[in-house]
């Protein structure tokens, strides 16, 4: 069942509704902010131009460089006193971009996530613990509020405390968790560590997102904790989670909110809007947004649009699951991959956990990459007792063993990405874990290449 009957509603009334807010939210932008009036006025397009939803093409790109260079409130459009929540992303590489919602903006935030928690199958007599960081950061406060919408009890855990959250899902009997995969990831090595046994425990259902992660990622997770994990998408500039959302039922795509965020795909150099069903950019128009709207903003993240009905019920269109960002995508040698393709190949892989890093470098003119994978606990601890044994026979069964697994991921990687690539198994725990969204890549090549 659908949180709302905008879900389900045909393609010709959803294009109406689309119609309809797209002409205001022009309308609203251009009598109310000088500076989209200017980016209009330079590609002369006034309001009363946007007659079909196509004309939306007319409009030039926003960048996450345009909104930093407004920062901070040049492009809020409504006034600074209907503004009653900010949020922004990290700064780690340039000004944060901020955030401002009126309170119209938040009962819309709440709204699409209670539609994302009915999504995953969260009702009124769920316990939802809230690992998503609260702050700055929209992932906590945003699932908090869906959470709630759809009437169940929230525990507001944020990141961090990893002892605490395992205490927290066997005290409190948890049923949802709600969290970046890799840091769930991390508890379960705690945890295990602990003794614990995560599917003795009352969790049921898993709502992910805030980072790509890998259908194997999901498997993984689901066989670990017993449960059924789902995927959300969305960004802070655009209203932070609830953009998209995966069906418990089928689990194959996200059904985009597209009444308030209008999706097109575009190839990411040329700008030019690509048929429903082709991979390229994906680009999002809010079109309920009165805090600070934003036209046709490229989100850098690779995707996939589809029309095909699912059998949920839900007619809203659907995206494919991110598979990287056109940022996180790295070109080497020029072959282009994402980390999330190495993740699936580790995951599948016997002996090695999905905490791994990719080193990029530059040798004289060469680019090199080498893939940081942590071996288990189980393969550690035998090799450790070999060699405390002094068995130089097993000792040298255990060496075989290592190099056969690095020569097995080294053929896997280069079968998937198309390149050789070195791989250096490393001991467990040696490689940083985050507890938000995990870094996957140290590119150390000199910048401006
Ligand atoms: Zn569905």
């Amino acid at each position: 069942m659908a949180w709302s009957k905008e879900e389900t509603i045909s393609r010709g009334e959803m294009q109406g509704i689309q119609l309809g807010r797209l002409q205001k939210t022009v309308r609203y932008v251009y009598d109310k902010n000088p500076v989209y009036r200017k980016l209009l006025d330079a590609v002369g397009v006034k309001p009363d131009d946007i007659r079909t939803l196509d004309d939306i093409r007319r409009l030039s790109f926003t960048t996450k460089q345009q909104i930093r260079d407004q920062y901070p409130f040049n492009l809020f459009t409504a006034p600074q006193e209907d503004i009653v929540e900010f949020h922004a992303t990290s700064g780690t590489t340039g000004k944060m971009v901020v955030v401002g919602y009126t309170r119209n903006d938040i009962e819309l935030w709440t709204e699409v996530m209670a539609r994302a928690c009915t999504g995953a199958g969260i009702t009124r007599h769920d316990i939802v613990q809230n690992i998503y960081g609260y702050g700055l950061f929209t992932g906590g406060l945003g699932t908090h509020y869906g959470a709630m919408r759809v009437g169940a009890a929230v525990i507001p855990m944020s990141g961090g405390n990893t002892q605490r959250q395992i205490t927290m899902m066997q005290d409190f009997g948890s049923t949802v968790v709600t969290s970046t995969p890799s840091f769930l990831m991390h508890i379960h090595e705690v945890g295990e560590q602990m003794g614990v046994d995560f599917r003795k425990l009352s969790l049921r259902t898993g709502l992910f997102g805030a980072e790509p992660w890998s259908e194997s990622m999901r498997q993984a997770i689901e066989e670990k904790f017993g449960i059924k994990a789902c995927d959300m998408y969305g960004l802070s500039e655009i209203i932070g989670p609830g953009v998209s959302f995966e069906c418990h039922e089928v689990r194959k795509g996200l059904h985009i909110n597209e009444d308030y965020f209008y999706p097109e795909i575009i190839h990411p150099e040329t700008g030019e809007v690509l048929p429903c069903g082709e991979e390229g950019e994906l680009v999002l128009t809010t079109i309920g947004n009165e805090g600070q709207p934003l036209l046709r903003y490229r989100t850098r993240d690779v995707s996939r649009l589809s029309l095909k009905p699912c059998a949920c019920g839900r007619t809203l269109v659907m995206m494919d699951r991110i598979t990287g960002r056109t940022d996180d995508m790295l070109i080497i040698r020029g072959v282009n991959f994402f980390p999330s393709q190495i993740e699936s190949i580790i995951l599948k892989r016997q002996g090695v956990s999905p905490h791994y890093i990719v080193v990029v470098d530059r040798k004289g003119s060469m680019d090199e990459v080498e893939v940081r994978i942590e071996v288990t606990d189980d393969f550690m601890s035998k090799a450790a007792a070999d060699v405390l044994k002094g068995s130089e026979q097993e000792i040298l069964k255990d060496v075989m063993l290592a190099r056969q697994k690095v020569e097995n991921l080294k053929r896997d990687i280069k079968d998937i990405i198309g390149i050789t690539v070195k791989v250096t198994l490393v001991p467990p725990g040696t490689i940083p874990r985050s507890e938000g969204k995990a870094k996957r890549v140290d590119d150390k090549r000199p910048k401006g290449n």
